[in-house]
């Protein structure tokens, strides 16, 4: 280790920086963060430094480096972008015990500043001894997607419960209580901002560990469910609270549409149970639901992980309310859903100024739940999105066009969207049927309906944005 870390106190301590430019201002305005008294010494400073000074948010001295501007500091930063200036305050720094950091040169530095991840009070610092800073700051971007925004928020929530948890509890329960409240409910509460959820659920955390005698494991964790969308496919496109979520999992649920690449993600040592179709049973969702209750109730953190969106033809609404039938705290993350993947994928906007305003998700398997008005949907100006759709291809096509819609109404299929098997079949009415037979597309894929369907911002689709749209596929 070249450098120790160390979080250096500097409230309205005086430091100085000099130099006036962008990096000085960027310097000034780390050192302000945490406190410091500071002052810019340059005869030409950033506009923005001469707004601070003005504001009296720091001083300015308009003048060369001299030695005695730095005589009452207590760390200096040379920014001045000029090696021997730079090399002369470094010397005086040092000569005088004074830390001192040159911007870009480590060897004329006795400090250096991290790459930093601030959720304060938790601050994350990462360095790279100086050697690739564009390494540390991309360590510090993969660190920082995965600590939540609220982290600190979790932290001052605890910090102000100690007293109220010291006194309930005796010092050997304590710590196993401060972890379960900083993995637990409790924590998934106040990150996603909910504090009167997470005090209640603190209340709970300490009246279990009160009822459970000493030496017993110091209680049981009270367990929880958050129920995640997965996204369409590629990984990537799991939100920053799926991720966060899936490294504090201990047990996954997962259904055929959650890829493994998504998998992946989730916590190294977590159990994957597999709960898809396939997975047995005359109906997996009965043992869904059999396992989330039995899971919670051994104080487990379970993910119960669905493809895309969990509220989008998910029956993300039906484990929903069996958790809160059972009182068992769930946190839902909303996830991207198939046909925004698909869109996005195949580059077709759903809706468009001149295409369509308005979007309508429908289930291909039309026995379920209610039928689709189909003259509503058999306008190309309104765009349709049909799931589950591969089986009932022909009965969507001949009931579109029963309703209306002309043989040239655009239909896009996206088989796989996002994945790297991916494949997108454009066509129209009149062929899509036979299209899809063609190419034998299987789910998952979605069906893509009306004018935006045949969208393409380039040469080919041209013609659909000046000036009428035309129908038909696209050349
Ligand atoms: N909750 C999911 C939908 C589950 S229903 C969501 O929000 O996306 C299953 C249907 O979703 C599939 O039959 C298919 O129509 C669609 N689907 C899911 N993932 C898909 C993908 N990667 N590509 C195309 N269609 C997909």
């Amino acid at each position: 280790m070249d450098y120790l870390p160390v979080f250096l106190r500097l409230d309205a301590r005086p430091v100085v920086v000099v130099g006036g430019g962008q990096i000085a201002l960027r310097k000034a305005g780390w050192l302000r963060k945490a406190g410091a008294d500071v002052t810019v010494v340059s005869p030409l400073v950033h506009p923005e430094l001469a707004e601070q000074a003005a504001r009296g948010e720091l001083t300015h001295i308009a003048a060369e480096f001299s030695p005695e501007q730095i005589a009452s500091a207590v760390a200096v930063v040379a920014a001045t972008g000029d090696r021997a200036t730079n090399a002369r305050i470094s010397a005086t720094a040092r000569a005088r015990g004074v830390p001192v950091n040159v911007v870009d040169d480590a060897e004329l530095s006795t400090f250096i500043f991290p790459a930093i991840v601030d959720r304060s009070p938790i601050v994350v610092a990462v360095s790279s001894a100086g050697l690739a800073p564009v390494l540390a700051r991309r360590v510090r971007e993969q660190i920082e997607s995965l600590l939540p925004e609220r982290l600190g928020a979790l932290a001052r929530f605890m910090g102000s419960r100690r007293k109220a948890v010291q006194r309930a509890l005796g010092a050997f329960a304590r710590r196993a209580v401060w972890e379960r409240i900083a993995s637990g409910p409790v924590a998934t509460h106040v990150l996603r901002g909910d504090e009167s959820q997470a005090e209640r659920a603190l209340g709970r955390e300490l009246l279990t560990a009160q009822l459970t005698a000493p030496g017993d494991g110091a209680g049981r964790r009270l367990g929880e469910v958050y129920l995640i969308g997965a996204g369409p496919g590629d990984p990537d496109l799991l939100t920053l609270r799926a991720l966060q979520l899936l490294q504090r999992a201990d047990v996954i649920l997962y259904d055929r549409l959650v890829s493994e690449a998504v998998l992946e993600r989730a916590r190294r040592d977590a159990e994957r149970i597999f709960v898809g179709k396939e997975s047995g049973g005359h109906d997996p969702q009965e043992r869904i639901h059999e396992l989330l209750v039995r899971l919670a109730a051994e104080g487990k953190r379970v993910a119960r992980l669905k493809g895309g969106d969990p509220f989008v033809f998910g029956r993300g609404g039906e484990e929903l309310e069996l958790l809160g039938a059972h009182g068992i705290p769930c946190t839902v993350v909303p996830g991207i859903t198939a046909a925004l993947g698909a869109a996005a994928a195949a580059e077709l906007p759903l809706t468009h100024r001149r295409l369509a305003s308005s979007v309508t998700l429908v289930a291909g398997q039309l026995s379920d739940g209610a039928l689709p008005d189909w003259r509503f949907l058999a306008n190309p100006k309104h765009t349709v999105v049909v799931y589950m759709g591969v089986a009932q291809l022909p009965d969507i096509v001949s009931r579109l066009r029963a309703a209306g819609a002309a043989a040239g109404h655009p239909a896009t299929i996206v088989e796989r969207a996002t994945l790297p098997e991916q494949r997108i079949l454009r066509g129209t009415l009149s062929n899509i049927v036979a299209l899809a037979q063609a190419h034998r597309v299987e789910p998952p894929s979605i069906l893509i309906l009306g004018d935006v369907a045949a969208f393409a911002a380039t040469e080919a689709g041209a013609d659909l944005l000046h000036p009428a749209p035309a129908r038909g596929v696209p050349a």
